[in-house]
């Protein structure tokens, strides 16, 4: 890491000036860009009000020293140029010295940092001077930004309203989110998370941005060009299939060297790209991070960085070519349609056992069995087939369902009429396995539960049985069945928890077993199964050209 220092006067010369901080979303643009140049992994925004009441910025990178956290916030200093040359090739996206005294001018800001030492820094700057003391604080740091614009109250009656002014915020960070895909960023307001993306990669960036759709639907891509003065141009992203477009080019984000630009030309570059695929007036959703040598580009152009300057003409022609040629090789059509619809690629199993033959592969988040079973991939819902399972076997034990003494006994409080019916139905409680009797003063006493498949009931449960012995009225048979079917899925009779490899067999023996395995005692699907051809069609190897 770079040490902070002053520039000299030649450099600051260079440098185009101009008003950084306009709105709340500039004073984000700058703190997020110090959070990239500092490396961070995970970015993390809060935004109250307008944005003008508080700001908050925190990061994991690399932090500051208590001196340069200091000298930091004054004017003309950056550990990110070491003299004039360097302003020719920027490859940080700050570089001004600018940002945080430009904050400083206009708002109230506290800066907390450490750079891996035992403890870290807290920076005050008010009317009286710039405050440091020590603080508490993990590798990172923290600015908070407050009152901004307290100073000019012209700048404020400027801004829009509270959600004009967090939707520009909004946008920004997701550009920044989608051109970072390996950084994690959150962001909230008002205390409530409205968007957070991973730092996984560009489809959980789109998940995190958009929704489901637009990240089931896309291509990911890497080019690479040299030019003739030697130059290499490198594009890279995610391109949204032409099923997916919206009406504006808005959602075609471009960054150059890892900095989102609004540069128009870049965009129709990305557009003319896709070519004929597109519907006519529709634009589509895409994310192309250019990569070109720090001396090839000119980020100071423009005040606020929104625009660059190629020294190469070619850039926009290779972005062009790059998006073609990557859709091109990607079978649109077909993907379409791969696209994760639950309908279409999960179908309930049904029919004939298509379990005997099934075995099982593994778990998924202690919720979902996975079975191959010939040519399908079988998804069975534990929770289900345990209810399933535990039905059927309740159905054929009534009369000798095993039960478990309570001891001591359980008392439960109950209404009158429950306990009426403890009294009335004692034959059909005791064939369900449980013994309870009137106790008196508005409680009944439990001394025995059922304890099917070697699972206990919790004594309370017999308060479900008596609502569903209530409900059943005359139909003592439907009544009967319901309250099997209430305890077969009562909690304390499931699976909540990781099976073992040979209690993951198990169920799925007895799920095969049942007289209705593909069900569970309230109707929904036990086993959902996808056939191979769904996995062929999605990872295209229908294609010819893979065979
Ligand atoms: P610039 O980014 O143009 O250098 P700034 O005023 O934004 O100017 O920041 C001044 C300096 O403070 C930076 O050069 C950097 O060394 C340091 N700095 C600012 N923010 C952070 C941060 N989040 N993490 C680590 N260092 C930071
Ligand atoms: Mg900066």
């Amino acid at each position: 890491m770079t040490r902070i220092r002053r520039l000299e006067t030649e450099t600051r010369r260079k440098i185009a000036a101009g008003e950084v901080v306009t709105r709340p979303s500039s004073v984000v643009r700058e703190l997020v860009e110090n959070s990239l140049d500092a490396d961070a992994s995970r970015v993390s925004v809060a935004v109250e009000g307008d944005g003008t009441e508080r700001i908050w910025v925190r990061d994991d990178g690399h932090g500051m020293d208590s001196d340069d956290a200091a000298l930091a916030v004054e004017r003309h200093t950056t550990s990110k140029l070491s003299g004039p040359a360097d302003v020719e090739r920027v490859s940080t996206l700050g570089f001004r010295g600018e940002a945080l005294p430009s904050i400083v001018a206009v708002a109230s800001l506290e800066l907390t940092t450490n750079d891996g030492g035992p403890r870290g820094t807290r920076v005050r700057v008010s009317d009286d001077g710039i405050e440091t003391a020590p603080a508490g604080r993990a590798r990172g740091t923290t600015v908070q930004v407050a009152d901004l614009f307290y100073n000019r109250p012209a700048r404020r009656k400027h801004l829009g309203s509270a959600k004009a002014e967090f939707a520009r915020v909004s946008k920004l960070l997701s550009r920044y989110a989608l051109c970072h895909p390996d950084v994690g960023f959150s962001l909230s307001h008002d205390g409530r998370e409205t968007f957070s993306t991973p730092g996984t990669g560009w489809t959980d960036a789109l998940l995190g941005v958009y929704d489901r759709t637009v990240a089931g639907q896309c291509t990911h891509f890497s080019f690479a060009a040299g030019s003739a003065d030697g130059t290499e141009t490198g594009v890279e992203g995610v391109l949204c299939y032409p099923s997916v477009t919206r009406a504006t080019r808005d959602h075609v984000h471009v960054a150059v060297n890892g900095r989102p630009l609004a540069d128009e030309s870049l965009r129709r570059a990305v557009v003319a790209g896709y070519g004929s695929l597109l519907p006519s007036n529709r634009a589509p959703i895409a994310v192309v991070s250019i990569t070109v040598p720090p001396d090839a580009v000119d980020h100071n152009v423009h005040p606020a960085k929104a625009a660059v300057a190629f020294r190469d003409e070619g850039v926009a022609d290779r972005v062009e070519r790059a998006v073609a040629d990557a859709l091109s090789t990607a079978d649109l059509r077909r993907s379409g349609e791969v696209a994760m619809d639950l309908d279409a690629t999960l179908e309930p199993v049904e029919g004939e056992s298509r379990l005997a033959d099934a075995s099982v592969i593994g778990g998924f988040r202690d919720l979902y069995l996975l079975c191959a079973a010939g040519d399908e991939l079988l998804v069975v819902d534990q929770h289900a087939a345990h209810e399933r399972v535990n039905y059927e076997r309740l159905r054929a034990a009534v009369g000798s369902v095993p039960s478990q003494a309570v001891d001591p006994p359980a008392t439960l409080s109950v209404t009158p009429a429950e306990a009426a019916l403890v009294e009335s139905r004692g034959d059909e409680l005791r064939a369900l396995g449980y013994d309870a009797s009137p106790f008196g003063g508005g409680t009944i006493r439990v001394s025995a539960v059922p304890a099917p498949l070697g699972r206990t009931a919790a004594p309370a449960s017999l308060r479900e049985v008596l609502a569903t012995l209530d409900r059943g009225g005359e139909r003592p048979a439907d009544a009967r069945d319901d309250l099997l079917k209430e305890m077969a899925c009562h909690p304390s009779l499931k699976a909540g928890d990781a099976l073992s490899a040979a209690a993951a067999e198990r169920l799925l023996d007895r799920l095969g077993a049942c007289d209705q395995p593909y069900a569970c005692p309230h109707g929904r699907p036990t086993v959902l199964s996808i056939g191979e051809e769904t996995l062929v069609r999605g990872f295209e190897r229908g294609n010819t050209r893979f065979g």
